[in-house]
């Protein structure tokens, strides 16, 4: 009973292609759910653009990659000295964010590959100023820890534009021939590249190649059952009563798949808060508008979403599709676990 993603083939890869042309240096990113797609589809559709590093999340994510795509592999996730699970190949490029872990890493593999992170203005990992810059200097001198081979510095930068002083500032203490940037918006890293030619800057990036042209991608779920229902039955786990006439339609998607999931942080505003909402958050009293469409609106959720299915309730009036058709859904991709994938 699938949950599918459909991807208009040729418009999300000529979305692909122009992209990576437009941004010389760009490391696709490939994590988590793979943006709705898997990430080892992405790490294919990476191997398929030619480019010669994806970033993954997470040392378990490396997995799901190498056999895929053939360059190299940036984790994104700071090494630490108590992770048990990470690949020491030679494509794995990991990323330093503490300087005792440089000393740590070199003593536990052969001439690993290291990308040092800033502590930027997100305060998520990293080193702060004057350490980075340190041992920046220590690395390029060799003298960092034994072997260890420096691949280049990373910004991680908070969404939005504005960003070009706090890289100024990093790169005016740093010595970094290659910065990898996330978060940075086309027109800085033209500003950027036009006052530092001699400096490589490679921008990590997901949803905008992936996610990118919207148009291209459609989730529908399929009409699994459909009943009948009339004021007052009873339904559902809870049992709350039907309050008018209608049809019960049980659709693919569940609590599994993410559905009724939002990620609190894209809804900066009142309004984007109503909107995440609408779009399938559960509300203090329990009633919810689900993001299932059917005849053209978004229908209201029952009771919350059971683990593989939901359960939206259609008024009677409404065109109730038949058991088996697809109805439109408004998911968040980064969110969502899709049954499957089709690519025209
Ligand atoms: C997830 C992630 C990215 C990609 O973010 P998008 O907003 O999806 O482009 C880049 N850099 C880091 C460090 C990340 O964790």
């Amino acid at each position: 009973m699938p949950l599918s993603l459909y991807v208009d083939g040729p418009r999300w890869r000529d979305h692909l292609t122009a992209t990576v042309a437009a941004q010389p240096g760009l490391v696709p990113v490939a994590k988590g759910n793979g943006y709705g797609f898997t990430v080892g589809r992405l790490a294919r559709r990476a191997e398929w653009l030619r480019v010669p590093v994806i970033a993954v999340g997470t040392y378990r994510e490396v997995a799901e990659v190498e056999r895929r795509f053939s360059g190299d592999i940036l984790v994104l996730e700071p090494w630490r000295p108590f992770f048990t699970d990470v690949p020491y190949g030679e494509r794995v490029i990991h990323t330093v964010g503490r300087a005792d872990d440089i000393q740590a890493l070199a003593a536990r593999t052969v001439r690993p590959r290291v990308v040092l992170e800033a502590l930027t203005s997100m305060r998520r990992h990293g080193l702060p100023q004057t350490e980075l810059a340190d041992l920046s200097w220590l690395a390029v001198n060799g003298r960092a820890a034994p072997g260890v081979r420096l691949e280049g510095q990373a910004l991680h930068l908070p969404l939005g534009t504005g960003h070009i002083a706090e890289v100024e500032r990093w790169l005016a203490t740093v010595p970094a021939r290659r910065w990898f940037v996330s978060h940075l918006g086309a027109d800085e890293l033209t500003e950027l590249r036009g006052r530092h030619p001699d400096i490589e800057f490679r921008p990590r990036v997901g949803t905008a190649l992936w996610l990118g042209d919207r148009s291209a991608l459609s989730a529908r779920a399929t009409v699994v059952d459909a009943h009948a229902v009339r004021r007052g039955d009873r339904v559902g786990y809870r049992q709350r009563a039907v309050t008018r006439e209608g049809s019960l339609l049980v659709v693919a998607g569940g609590t599994g798949h993410g559905i009724a999931l939002e990620a609190p942080t894209a809804a900066a505003s009142t309004r984007q808060r109503a909107v995440a909402l609408a779009r399938g958050g559960l509300d203090a009293v329990g009633r919810a508008l689900s993001p299932y469409v059917v005849d053209g609106k978004q229908r209201w959720f029952v009771e919350p979403p059971h683990m593989q299915v939901s359960m939206v309730f259609v008024p009677a009036g409404a065109a109730v599709p038949d058991i088996g058709d697809e109805v439109d859904v408004h998911v968040r991709f980064t969110t969502t676990h899709f049954d499957q994938v089709v690519i025209s």
